[in-house]
């Protein structure tokens, strides 16, 4: 028989706490052995099952990463920024493979995750679903075929909630928008626009975020050309999908070597 992967979910009150809970429960290959929450939080000390008003699972909530990590062989955090650099300290002493969905990391925060990635694998990615990844793919391939005569703009939506914005897909599929030109992205993105701007400059890549209702999350690059458009449009309609896709990533990593990697590497996809 092969060996179960032992999982902790970090924030596992929240939107995606929840969808990890129902992905680690469904997969046979993996068995929930820790719980997080943020500090202060009523169901810290409480039997998980029981906080969420049902059966006792005989797994008490957390707020001290340590608690929920030092038997887990991967750890699956959406949570916020903070809390990220927080478990991926632990996770690099417990050896456990960290996957993260949290979005909106500083610069401060990347550099801290590679540090930490020489002792776990890390597996970071703005979005989890194969239909992202299977689009960053090909948003490298437009731009690298088309010149700077196309115009590249990033439009994204997400529901009302959320905190940070562009958004972690965004962001991605405008690296790999501008990768596919041979370009760093953080020299040519035009992150809003507000005001007398001037002309659009040739080259550049653009962001727009839409923000309102329950809207999961949908991503369009297009490509402006004179005379012609070419769109490609993400839309998620079940954060499942996400969860589905972070488990996914969870299995892959148990066991591989320290380092940085990408839904890309899981799926087997890295161009
Ligand atoms: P959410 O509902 O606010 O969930 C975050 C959870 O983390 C909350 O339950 C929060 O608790 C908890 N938390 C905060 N600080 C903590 C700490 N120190 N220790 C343990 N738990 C802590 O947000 P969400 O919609 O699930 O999104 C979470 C993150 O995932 C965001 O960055 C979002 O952009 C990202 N996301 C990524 C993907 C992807 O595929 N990469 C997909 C969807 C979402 P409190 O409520 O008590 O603060």
């Amino acid at each position: 028989m092969t060996e179960q992967t032992k999982i902790a979910v970090m924030g596992i009150s929240g939107r995606m706490g929840q969808m990890l809970l129902r992905a680690v429960d469904e997969a046979p290959k993996a068995s929930l052995i820790g719980a997080t929450e943020h500090p202060g939080h009523a169901w810290i000390g409480q039997d998980l099952g029981e906080a969420m008003g049902m059966a006792p699972r005989g797994i008490i909530v957390q707020d001290a990463p340590l608690e929920a990590l030092q038997h887990a062989h991967a750890l699956l955090d959406f949570t916020t920024p903070e809390a990220t650099m927080a478990n991926a300290e632990i996770a690099a002493q417990v050896r456990a493979a960290h996957v993260i969905g949290t979005t909106g990391l500083s610069e401060e925060n990347l550099a801290f995750l590679e540090a930490a990635s020489r002792h776990a694998p890390i597996i970071r990615s703005g979005n989890f679903s194969l239909g992202v990844n299977l689009l960053t793919v090909l948003t490298r391939k437009i731009a690298a075929a088309l010149d700077e005569d196309f115009d590249i703009e990033v439009v994204e939506m997400h529901h009302r909630h959320k905190v940070d914005a562009p958004s972690g897909t965004a962001l991605m599929l405008g690296e790999a928008a501008a990768g596919g030109r041979g370009r760093d992205l953080s020299e040519i993105r035009d992150l809003a626009r507000e005001g007398i701007t001037g002309e659009r400059q040739a080259g550049h890549i653009g962001f727009a975020a839409l923000r309102g209702g329950d809207v999961v999350g949908e991503h369009e690059v297009i490509f402006a050309g004179a005379g012609e458009r070419i769109s490609l449009k993400h839309i998620a309609s079940d954060r499942m999908l996400f969860a589905r896709g972070a488990l996914k990533a969870a299995l892959w990593g148990h066991g591989q070597k320290p380092g940085q990697y990408s839904m890309l590497d899981v799926l087997g996809m890295q161009a």
